[in-house]
């Protein structure tokens, strides 16, 4: 599939809760005006996820959604605050996990890097991590039918972790790809707690090693997650690219997101063969929801990297183009120092600082 004679492609939106709306709008004004640049529209595809479509279709991911969303490539995904949805109550479905487990978005790509302009406790860091994305600890990814937390009485829990070899074999070759795509070290690092969970996070390591010895053009090595929490503070220049299991992967991301600057600039990309959604790292932020000061910068790399990815399904070169030009619009409006959110300690608001990244793209 191409552009198209036209130069469109589609791209399904679903704006979540809380500060999704506002950021996502963000992102769909900055990722149409860098496209139109180099060519191509954008044909934005609305469709209802989150709170507000319990009320008007009867679920947080109507049969709609679901329906359209097979026949598009690229999505784009707000928050969403499903840690305030109901259990038990079959209208409110996690959209961000049903979506990565029933259309296999097996990797969550999430790269953590320094900006000029932007103070942070590691400026020379960049890293991607690449967090496993449809099995480990996550209980709405681990059962066929049912839940993977257990209570058989009130005063216990048992908690399921799924590992599969499919899994495993194909979010490390996700790394490795990665890797070598990167103008980076060309390493990966598999971070596992395999001298505990022997069974599961070895089977994990395993699977690394064995698509290690499949790539040995790239370097690979391996640490505990315990040693490479604090490693990653201490000597973030050795890491490259990460692969990692399920919830590891979603608690370094935060970390490394603290280390270049915090969730307002962290973005990330669901990946599959067939699919991608572009999410941010961060959650749906309910303390600013509404207040017009969310930082929409996340989202909007997540958009970006989003672009990346249909480049290569619509053999459409000038999307990475328009990835490149909204990276450098918003290296350019960060190294200004003038718009910046108040989670990056300036005072601009959502709406001041997407004006702003619209000018860069402009002036690019
Ligand atoms: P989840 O578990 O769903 O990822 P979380 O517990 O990590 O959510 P967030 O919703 O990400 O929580 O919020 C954590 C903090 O970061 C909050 O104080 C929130 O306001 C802030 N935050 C998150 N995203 C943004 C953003 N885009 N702009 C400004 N502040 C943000």
């Amino acid at each position: 599939m191409t552009a198209g004679a036209s130069g469109s492609i589609r791209v399904a939106v679903m704006e979540g809760d809380d500060i999704g709306p506002e950021i996502v709008r963000s992102t769909t004004r900055v990722l149409d005006r860098a496209a139109q640049q180099h060519g191509v529209r954008i044909e934005w595809i609305p469709l209802p996820a989150g709170i507000a479509a319990v009320d008007t279709e009867g679920s947080t991911l109507p049969i709609r959604t679901r329906e359209a969303l097979p026949d598009i490539p690229g999505w784009i995904l707000g928050p969403v605050s499903h840690r305030d949805y109901p259990i038990g109550d079959a209208r409110y479905v996690n959209p961000s996990g049903y979506l990565r487990k029933n259309f296999e978005l097996y990797s969550n790509v999430r790269p953590a890097r320094a900006w000029p302009g932007i103070e942070c406790v590691r400026p020379k860091m960049d890293v991607v991590i690449v967090r496993e994305n449809t099995e480990g600890f996550y209980a709405d990814r681990n059962l066929i039918d049912g839940n993977g937390e257990l209570r058989p009485d009130l005063d216990t829990v048992i908690s399921v972790r799924v590992v599969t070899r499919r899994a495993s074999l194909r979010v490390a070759r996700q790394a490795f790809a990665i890797a070598r795509e990167r103008n980076g070290l060309r390493k990966v690092t598999c971070v596992h707690k395999a001298n505990v969970l022997r069974r599961g996070d070895g089977l994990f390591l395993d699977c690394c090693r064995q698509v290690a010895a499949e790539n040995p053009d790239i370097a690979f090595d391996d640490f505990l997650v315990d040693a490479f929490a604090m490693r990653l503070i201490l000597r973030p220049d050795d890491t490259d690219v990460v692969v990692t299991t399920n919830m590891f992967g979603d608690i370094l991301s935060d970390e490394a997101a603290g280390l270049v600057g915090g969730l307002g600039l962290a973005p990330g990309l669901n990946t599959g063969d067939e699919h991608a959604m572009a999410q941010a790292v961060h959650g749906s932020a309910p303390d600013i929801a509404g207040k017009g000061i969310a930082n929409p910068i996340a989202e909007i790399l997540s958009g970006a990297l989003l672009l990346r990815w249909l480049s290569r399904v619509h053999a459409a070169p000038m999307l990475v183009e328009a990835a490149d030009t909204v990276e450098s619009a918003i290296a350019a409006t960060l190294a200004r120092g003038e718009s910046l959110t108040p989670d990056l300690g300036g005072t601009a608001t959502t709406e001041s600082i997407t004006a702003a990244i619209l000018a860069a793209v402009d002036a690019s």
